[in-house]
């Protein structure tokens, strides 16, 4: 046993590392969750296993699989809820952002960064801290809410400065230059490249290829084409000199060094590297980028003064950019019919949801939503009025009768007591506990008014015409109240255990009445009773 708690922390840290990797190896990572997933299996860890489910997730999404993945992550979010880990939710919720970034829809990202935040507690990790809050500013700077946006950012950035955390520290200064500089601002872009740049040199970090040419395009926005040429040149070194995969990310470094050479009038030298750039494009079927290298194209035709070519070229633009983005169209087309299926998914949980709180013969709420419903109301309302209703001398209709009749009356107590109390106290309810027992709650009802109404359903029952059913047997409730705000503070177990007393002495006074008091009034006597009893 020992050796198994053991394992469980080796794969938990196993797992952390995994979550809090900056800039994962997705092909590498997919293995790695795969195992880690087999490993938590054998532990028989559930909460393990769906970190490492939600791992290997991520890493696909990352390597560009997403078929299946939504479906998944939901999956998790729902586990997580139900079990309340808040820290797992997140991060399903943080993953289901990532989907919607990539199918295109950013309101329902922006929810899901947002869900993803307000999950967290004083157990997340600063690294969860500060990321979720990061990509709730992109979420929000992708929709345009940038000063929601910078907010964020400050946040991140404090906490990742607090907490010495300068790797972190960068992604979130990239990221807010980014969508400076995507939003069009490329004085503020600039402001935070140059706090990025400072923290870098002071903590001696060397600024990473993706971040590097964060800064060689926002140099590139401010006019600063040599200080952008030297960036780009840095980044495309180091990007060669790393072992990275991703050729991709290349070709966007090849163009942003066209841009910036075209700006210092060094056309030739920017034909070459934009040739080198959509070779490789090509090459690589990057269609969205073929499309900004045919403007770049169109725009040093332009520079060179050669207005017949540059025209040209923008056609040949305008006519890229038509079929990406019905292209793009297509694609996000598919992930929304993914995120439908999970939408599907929720709405049929939520049906299982209600009818696990439902009794199946009443169609009434159950103890269960009873239980779930009540700790709340109780806090929130300190007129909350509950009750217990009971069915009196059943056992004889179900002896002298049938056990179907008996069903039939508790069907028909229950429409009474729930049209009787609704029509009432609109935002009350009634459950049935069990048996001929039945949970009445009265929201805002203080005991006086609550007893009144009770008192009627008592009488409409009774008065009820039974003889379809019973054939002239009759049927009458006795019931039991009390309010919340007697016990102090307030407390379901004794409001409850004050209603039972009230309906035993209901049931003692000769039953077809209603008994309400306060705990406190009720308490000796019900005492007393139970002694004689
Ligand atoms: P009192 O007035 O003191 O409440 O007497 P009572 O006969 O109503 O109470 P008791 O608790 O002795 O009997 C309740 C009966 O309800 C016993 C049980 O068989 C019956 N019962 C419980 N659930 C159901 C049900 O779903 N359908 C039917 N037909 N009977 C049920
Ligand atoms: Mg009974
Ligand atoms: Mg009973």
């Amino acid at each position: 046993m020992g050796g198994s708690a053991l394992d469980t922390e080796a794969v938990s840290a196993a797992l952390l590392a995994m979550e809090e990797q900056l800039a994962p190896d997705a092909a590498a990572g997919l293995a790695a969750a795969a195992e880690l997933e087999r490993r938590a299996t054998a532990l028989g860890d559930d909460g393990l296993i769906r970190r490492a489910r939600l791992c290997r997730a991520n890493m696909a999404v990352r390597s560009g699989e997403i078929t299946g993945i939504a479906r998944e992550v939901f999956d998790i979010q729902q586990w997580a809820a139900e079990h309340g880990d808040r820290i797992l939710e997140a991060r399903a919720h943080g993953m289901c952002a990532l989907i919607q970034r990539l199918s295109g829809d950013a309101a329902k990202r922006l929810e899901h960064s947002l869900s993803a935040v307000e999950l967290l507690d004083e157990t997340a990790t600063v690294f969860t801290q500060i990321w979720h809050r990061t990509r709730l500013a992109d979420a929000l700077a992708d929709t345009g809410a940038m000063d929601a946006a910078r907010q964020r950012y400050r946040q991140a950035e404090e906490l990742a400065r607090r907490a010495r955390h300068w790797e972190l520290l960068n992604v979130v200064h990239n990221n807010w230059a980014h969508y400076e500089y995507q939003g069009g601002d490329a004085a503020r872009a600039r402001e935070v490249i140059g706090r990025m740049i400072a923290d870098a040199d002071a903590h001696g970090l060397e600024l990473d290829p993706p971040t590097l040419h964060t800064v060689g395009e926002v140099q590139t926005a401010n006019g600063e084409y040599a200080a952008a040429e030297q960036t780009m040149l840095t980044c495309i070194t180091r990007y060669e000199a790393g072992q990275m995969e991703a050729v991709a990310d290349l070709v966007y470094y090849r163009l942003t060094l066209a841009r910036a050479r075209r700006g210092l009038g060094d056309l030739v030298r920017a034909q070459e590297i934009l040739d080198a750039c959509r070779e490789l494009g090509a090459e690589l079927g990057m269609q969205a980028i073929l499309v900004e290298v045919h403007e770049e194209q169109a725009d040093l035709h332009a520079a060179r003064g050669d207005h017949t070519a540059a025209f040209a070229e923008l056609k040949a633009f305008i006519a890229a950019r038509e079929s990406v983005r019905s292209r793009e169209r297509e694609a996000q087309a598919q992930a929304r019919q993914a995120m439908f299926e999970t939408t599907e998914a929720r709405e049929q949980a939520e049906r299982f949801r209600e009818q696990a709180r439902r009794d199946p013969l009443t169609g009434l709420h159950n103890r269960r939503y009873a239980d779930e419903e009540l700790p709340t109301l109780i806090t929130q309302d300190p007129e909350l009025t509950l009750a217990i209703a009971d069915i009196d001398h059943f056992k004889r209709i179900n002896d002298q009768l049938s056990h179907d009749t008996g069903d039939q009356v508790l069907i028909q107590v229950a429409h009474l007591l729930n049209i009787g109390l609704t029509a009432a106290v609109p935002h009350g309810f009634v459950a049935r506990l069990g048996g001929e027992e039945f949970l009445l709650a009265l929201p805002a009802t203080p005991l006086t008014t609550a007893t009144t109404i009770l008192d009627d359903i008592r009488q409409a029952i009774g008065g009820h015409d039974w003889h379809d059913i019973t054939g002239g047997l009759p049927v009458t409730v006795s019931i039991g109240a009390a309010t919340a705000d007697e016990t102090s503070p307030p407390n379901q177990t004794a409001t409850l255990a004050a209603a039972d007393r009230n309906l035993y002495a209901a049931k003692r006074d000769g039953r077809n009445r209603v008994i309400a008091g306060t705990p406190r009034e009720r308490l000796p006597r019900a005492y007393r009773d139970r002694d004689v009893a």
